[in-house]
């Protein structure tokens, strides 16, 4: 049986980055990843800029002071014509005008007194930005994943629409016989199928299919599994344990998806089952909720992060931490536990299984406890948080 580790090995290995590229319009692109970079379309700023509400004026002219200048006119931002500053005299601007010719310094209002008398010097070339001196034509503003910030700098460089990669294709479908279609209303036999809102939302970066939920019968599930193979990730849950109803590895095998693992040293999510075939890869995730959350944060999230354009590591994040309570180790497998993490204090969730959801929602990350090694109160501990409960790991 594979370790945690090697498992998560074997899926990094089989990463199929997505190569296909769309071009959409910028107001719709944030999150996205460049397919490449976004270069200036002009100098920024276009021209000189006054960066100060005040006067622009000529350095020449204050080598004594305090010194009395003519105001001869004013420029504002948006200024097309430009009026000339002469020696001895002075322009009233605005942040964000342009430099009118003549003028090579801007002095801030609050340097002058009436209109006007430059009271405190000012370097020339003060309070302007160069034409360019942000962004010179051609140069590279934005690459890698569009946050607001390089959003803002596309904008501002004249790409209102961008080439992206395309998001991978993700299929999500829940086997078992016990689960309701969600038209009706359950008898006592059955169970709403929590897994597949779940997985649509943890997978909700990427262009998911929802694909429902099918009986444990082999005929629909063969026919259920072909339409996930479409995608580029097929993600389903249940039916990958030991029951004489558990179709699903055949299934894989019987639709040419050749097995990478089945079953691994983890608690829990140990039948977990991950196999590849021309098309793309499939995630067998157990059927109980917790096991299919924690298998999907150790290896869906990653393996999706790594094909959009960002990097495995991302997704789930490395922290160590005191524990508050004891916790017991697993003689054979590493438990892969809910907790709540705050600073550098982790305390675990008491549950009541793997089947156990409502116990999980407490929880904002997961306590690694390796194979039979019990954890004493303030044992220090690894903890593995997922992207998403960043934030919420730190006190505010
Ligand atoms: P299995 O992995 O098929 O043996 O299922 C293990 C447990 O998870 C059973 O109690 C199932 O009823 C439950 N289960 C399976 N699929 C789902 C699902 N989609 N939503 C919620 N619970 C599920
Ligand atoms: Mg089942």
């Amino acid at each position: 049986m594979l370790s945690v580790d090697e498992a998560r090995e074997v899926v990094r290995a089989a990463v199929r980055p997505v190569r296909e590229t769309e071009q959409l319009a910028l107001g719709d692109a944030l999150g996205r990843v460049l397919a490449g970079p976004v270069l200036a379309e002009r100098d920024d700023p276009p021209f000189d800029r006054a960066t100060m509400d005040g006067f622009a004026v000529r350095a020449a002219d204050l080598t004594s002071l305090p010194r009395r200048l003519e105001v001869s006119g004013e420029v504002a931002a948006g200024d097309a014509q430009l009026p000339h500053c002469d020696p001895g005299c002075a322009l009233r601007i605005n942040t964000g005008a342009p430099l009118p010719p003549g003028a090579d310094t801007v002095v801030p209002v609050e340097l002058t007194r009436e209109e006007v008398e430059i009271l405190e010097p000012v370097a020339q070339g003060g309070n302007i930005v160069p034409r360019g001196g942000f962004v010179r034509r051609g140069d590279e503003v934005a690459s890698g994943r569009l946050t607001p910030e390089r959003l803002a700098v596309c904008a501002a460089a004249g790409a209102d629409r961008v080439a992206v990669l395309r998001r991978p294709r993700v299929a999500v479908l829940g086997t078992g016989s016990e689960l309701t279609t969600g038209l009706s209303e359950p008898g006592d036999h059955e169970i709403r199928n929590s897994n597949g809102p779940m997985l649509l939302a943890l997978c909700s970066g990427a262009e998911t299919r929802d694909l429902g939920a099918v009986a444990d019968d082999p005929e629909q599930l063969l026919a259920a599994v072909r339409r996930g193979l479409e995608a580029d990730v097929l993600i389903t849950t249940g039916g990958v344990s030991k029951g004489v109803r558990d179709y699903v590895p055949d299934t894989f095998a019987a639709c040419g998806v050749r097995e990478s693992f089945h079953r691994i040293a983890l608690q829990p999510g140990k039948p977990v089952w991950f196999g590849e075939h021309v098309g793309g890869v499939v995630f067998g995730l157990p059927g109980n909720p917790v096991s299919a959350l924690v298998c999907a944060d150790l290896f869906v999230m990653p393996y999706l992060l790594a094909c959009a354009g960002g990097e495995w590591e991302h997704a789930l994040l490395e922290r160590r931490a005191r524990i508050t309570r004891p916790i017991q180790a697993s003689p054979k497998r590493r438990r892969v536990f809910p907790c709540l993490l705050k600073d550098d204090e982790v305390t675990p969730i008491p549950w009541r299984g793997s089947g156990d959801l409502w116990s999980a929602t407490a929880g904002n990350a997961y306590l690694v406890i390796p194979r039979d090694h019990a954890l004493a109160a303030g044992d220090e501990t690894v903890c593995l948080v997922p992207e998403r409960h960043a934030a919420s790991t730190w006190s505010a």
